[in-house]
């Protein structure tokens, strides 16, 4: 953190932050992890502390702070022990709600941002299908004008906190049109009739978090229930992606800084051989390598954070960022279990649990794949 400036407000935020996370979430981790979500009460407690709305203007409850204090909250979520409640909330605040926060109408923002904001209604981000993930331009769900309404067909999949959601924000095509002007944001009431759930996915990773199957089948909504422009879904989805993105990498970093915290206080209270763990010179040199990509990691996140505030376009550093903090994230995490031993394996033990979801920050949000794709489109080399 040395290499990390923040202002004297911000740390403090940071320390009140950690002090939530530590006292209100991670003692019941593993609670909400066998229940397979993270209970409603807890999007209300974070509503009411302001958590939801860091980013957003205070006319819609929102606490008009720079977005530093946004990806500081997502690093301490991080450190929250379940990494699927720190999803669930980010979708929430980060993911599901900027283009509706930057583009939606006054009738929008009173129905669905700020009761989302207040933790009353919880929110999802509707977008991969059961056919179409990193090829998001491939999506077949339509939403067609008829007088005074859209009607919507088709299917949504792998949709965190579908299971709970009051509301979702999901990109359907509004023309047949190549291109990708085809393609609008809308806001759906999940109690609108023909809007049904399927399976709760069983999930390899993220217990905490429910992920869920839609399914829209003639879903009529008042057109008032498109964010901004028609035609304009797809830039502002790919605009959302960058909050989602660089949220990500806060949980990441988070993560990584406390299962280095974690496995530094481990090794040098265990014995094997007749010494402590970290008194090997191989193990110094792991904490070593895991330290120093942590820092990287650290330094370049802070310094994305700071731009988004200057209104910068930082796709391709953002894309950089997400790419490294899942090689890094599950590499470092990794090593954190194999010095644990078989306690590393224990779900006891939040490393464990950190290793087991570490995986899906390298494919949900952009696979690496896709990240590597746009840094390369990005440098004129496609
Ligand atoms: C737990 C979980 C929660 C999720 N939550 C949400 C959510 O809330 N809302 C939502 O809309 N979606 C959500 N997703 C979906 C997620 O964003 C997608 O899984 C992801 O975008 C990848 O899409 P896919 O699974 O269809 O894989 P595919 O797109 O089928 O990709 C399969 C493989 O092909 C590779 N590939 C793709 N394109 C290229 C290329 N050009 N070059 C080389 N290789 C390529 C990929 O990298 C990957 O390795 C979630 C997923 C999971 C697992």
């Amino acid at each position: 953190m040395e290499l990390v400036n923040l202002t004297e407000e911000e740390q403090l935020f940071l320390n009140e932050t950690a002090k939530f996370v530590e006292n209100e979430l991670r003692p019941h981790a593993l609670e909400w992890e066998q229940q397979g979500r993270t209970p409603r009460k807890v999007w209300e407690r974070c509503g009411e502390l302001g958590y939801l709305g860091i980013k957003y203007p205070e006319d819609v409850g929102g606490q008009g702070s720079d977005y530093m204090y946004a990806f500081i909250w997502a690093q301490e979520m991080g450190k929250c022990g379940t990494l699927g409640c720190a999803m669930g909330l980010t979708v929430q605040s980060d993911m599901a709600t900027p283009a509706l926060a930057r583009h939606g109408s006054a009738f929008l923002k009173r129905e669905y941002l700020i009761p989302a904001i207040q933790g009353k209604k919880i929110c999802s981000i509707a977008v991969t299908e059961p056919g179409c993930g990193s090829d998001v331009a491939s999506l077949k769900t339509t939403a067609v004008k008829k007088g005074g309404d859209y009607i919507i067909n088709g299917r949504k999949t792998f949709i965190t906190n579908g299971m709970q959601a009051d509301f979702v924000t999901l990109l359907a095509r509004t023309s047949d049109e190549p291109g990708h002007s085809s393609f609008s944001l809308f806001v759906v009431p999940t109690d609108t009739p023909g809007f049904s759930r399927g399976r709760d996915l069983d999930k390899t990773c993220f217990p905490s978090s429910d992920t869920a199957e839609l399914f829209l089948d003639d879903v009529k909504i008042s057109a008032d229930h498109l964010i901004g422009k028609v035609g304009e879904g797809f830039v502002y989805q790919m605009q959302q992606f960058q909050f989602e993105r660089l949220i990500g990498v806060g949980i990441s970093l988070g993560c990584l800084q406390r299962a280095y915290a974690l496995t530094k206080q481990y090794i040098q209270e265990r014995n094997v051989f007749g010494q402590q763990i970290s008194k090997f010179q191989v193990t110094q040199h792991k904490m070593a390598q895991m330290l120093s990509e942590i820092t990287m990691l650290e330094c370049m996140s802070y310094q994305c954070a700071r731009k988004v505030d200057e209104g910068k376009d930082i796709t391709k550093a953002v894309s950089m960022l997400k790419l490294m903090s899942a090689q890094i994230l599950q590499r470092v995490l990794e090593e954190c279990v194999q010095l644990f031993g078989g306690y590393g394996l224990m779900t006891e033990y939040e490393v464990s649990r950190y290793f087991r979801d570490a995986k899906l920050w390298g494919i949900g949000a952009g696979t690496n794949e896709v990240m590597k794709e746009i840094i390369a489109k990005k440098e004129g080399l496609s």
